[in-house]
């Protein structure tokens, strides 16, 4: 069991942006998807999943870009408004309607990224063929099947999120 009173710390850049994540992540994605490949210019992005309210901006203002996403359900990226280096980014549209209470957040941006190792490997079937998986982490073609995936108090954070979400 993860330590749940767990905090950490990052920012963008160029300094002007800089953030706190008050909780452990619910699950942190390394994700494969063409998508993340051209907006990241990169082989993949590794977005922490954790509540919205558990983020707090710290200092500097930041700007919501929209752009693609591989579900056609467009994707909110927060920029600094100065350096434009992405630090979260969210959904409008989620199942449950929690698009709103979760922000993905860059893994990169943090000020100690080993601290939120990716938990599986999504969209593989568009990775690039050099990138080599571990073997010790689920790994799946697309997406995968929230409750099969996510430990226990994670599912039990998600189930507060939803509640949230219908009131
Ligand atoms: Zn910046
Ligand atoms: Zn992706």
């Amino acid at each position: 069991m993860s330590d749940q009173s767990r905090s950490y710390e990052g920012g963008c850049a160029c300094g002007h942006v800089r953030y706190k994540v008050e909780s452990p992540p619910l699950i942190v994605h390394c994700c494969h998807c063409s998508f993340c490949q051209r907006q990241n210019g990169s082989a993949f992005a590794v977005n922490a999943v954790v509540e919205a309210d558990r983020v707090t901006l710290l200092q500097g203002d930041v700007v919501d870009i929209t752009v693609p996403s591989p579900s056609g359900k467009n994707q909110k990226i927060t920029r600094c408004s100065k350096c434009q280096v992405a630090i979260w980014s969210y959904y409008l549209v989620m199942r449950g309607g929690i698009g709103e209470l979760v922000r993905f957040i860059r893994v990169g941006t943090l000020d100690d990224p080993s601290a939120m190792p990716p938990d599986v490997h999504i969209y593989t079937s568009a990775k690039q063929p050099w990138v080599e998986l571990p073997e010790d982490k689920p790994v799946v073609d697309e997406y995968y099947v929230t409750k099969e995936v996510w430990p226990e108090e994670s599912l039990a954070r998600l189930g507060r999120l939803l509640e949230v979400a219908q009131q």
